[in-house]
């Protein structure tokens, strides 16, 4: 067995170390129990005589009175200490349990000692066994750093959706491009989205519509890491990156959700074609308000609100009167900068408040070089029927260096 953060008895004596025997926690409790004797410095003996009441020597062995009423052996020098856990923990009638289980196993077979939750907890965090098989945290090891982009079409972030119900023409996948500062959605539907399909998207729906963007992110899709796609964002100055995190993602993956969710309350009514739909449900989605920006996507893309179908019908002032429209819009034109500006302020206040929430239930975790690790798992390959019982961590790996976030 190979202890990993904690060095093991084997390979490593620190823990049998011969001053843990010498020098033990119980030498005054027994000292005074067995010979009268107390230490010299006055609130030491006070806290010795104290202590004292709850152990009770039994030939020769030093016993602690436990509230059930059991009598819990010492155990005074760490080889035992960790003979104790190993066997109660993965030892013949171990179970890997967790650590509080451990320690209240050890004090219910009758031993004692005072560091013994601290001792389970670190040997149960250093078990081979248990760390491979160690369930996904789901808190985040690092706090945010998600970006905000102050102009429209500066940065995409790019997704997949599906498999969705199989529209005519075989059509299962959504490729679904959203621009981080607007929230303008560019979507089409695909048989199968490979390469090809996610550089022909991007050519069609985002550089002849909206030029040559800086930034694109998208997941780790083989279709977006492949070379036909790194080439062709290549020669375009295009810069294609992944989100260290699927949470700074999480843009893209909001929207997909926004425009799922709309596909699916109009898939009843288009009977299964939802390809039909999709322009309809990219349209209304342009043309709300959202939450993070308080505009509508098309407001900040062209710098007017635009004229719904409903407004002819419904007529408003501003589609009756051209004149009055016509001011209106040079206005609203003059005034996109600071619409946008405003939108902008807005977001970053959102952003923040979305980084305090999530930064909340960060746990750090901070790994020095030199030290073992163990890897998650993505593909087993070594047991690959192994199921839900297999490895989820592989390893021991030593870092060799820190390259950064
Ligand atoms: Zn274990």
């Amino acid at each position: 067995m190979v202890h990993l953060a904690i060095p093991s008895i084997k390979d490593d004596n620190i823990l049998v170390a011969p001053i843990e025997e010498e020098n033990s926690w119980s030498d005054d409790i027994k000292n005074y129990l067995e010979n009268d004797q107390l230490p010299d410095d006055k609130m030491e003996a006070r806290k010795v005589r104290f202590k004292a009441s709850r152990y009770v020597i039994i030939r020769g062995q030093l016993y602690r009175r436990s509230s059930t009423g059991l009598n819990l052996r010492c155990i005074t020098n760490k080889t035992q200490v960790q003979k104790i856990l190993q066997d109660m923990h993965d030892g013949e009638c171990g179970n890997h349990s967790g650590s509080r289980i451990l320690a209240n196993r050890v004090s219910r077979q009758g031993y004692y000692w005072p560091t013994l939750r601290q001792d389970a907890i670190r040997y149960v965090q250093s078990c081979d066994a248990c760390q491979r098989r160690a369930s996904m945290s789901h808190k985040p090891s690092e706090p945010l750093h998600s970006t905000l982009i102050p102009w429209p079409f500066m940065k995409w972030g790019m997704d997949i959706v599906g498999k969705l119900p199989p529209a005519p023409g075989q059509n299962v996948f959504l490729l679904v491009l959203t621009d981080y500062f607007s929230k303008w959605v560019e979507a089409v539907a695909f048989s199968q989205v490979r390469d090809k399909e996610v550089v022909s998207f991007i050519q069609t729906n985002i550089i002849c519509r909206f030029g040559i963007p800086p930034e694109i992110t998208c997941d780790n899709g083989t279709q977006f890491i492949s070379d036909r796609t790194k080439r062709f964002c290549e020669e375009r100055k295009l810069v294609t990156s992944t989100p260290r995190y699927p949470q700074s993602n999480g843009l893209a993956e909001s929207s997909n959700k926004t425009i799922i969710n709309s596909i699916k309350k109009r898939f009843k009514a288009a009977k299964g074609k939802w390809v039909e739909e999709l322009t309809s449900v990219l349209w209304a989605n342009r043309t709300t308000p959202r939450t993070s920006t308080g505009q509508t996507p098309f407001s900040l893309v062209y710098g007017c609100e635009v004229v719904l179908a409903i407004e002819v019908r419904l007529t408003t002032s501003r589609h009756t009167s051209v004149e009055h429209n016509l001011v209106d819009l040079s206005y609203d034109l003059d005034a996109l900068e600071e619409f946008r500006e405003a939108a902008y302020i807005r977001m970053a206040a959102q952003k923040q408040v979305v980084e305090r929430n999530f930064n909340k239930n960060v746990q750090t975790k901070v790994f020095q070089e030199g030290e073992y690790v163990l890897r998650r798992v993505f593909q087993n390959t070594q047991e690959p029927n192994a199921g839900k019982l297999s490895t989820k961590w592989e390893g021991p790996y030593q870092i060799s260096s820190i390259v950064g976030k």
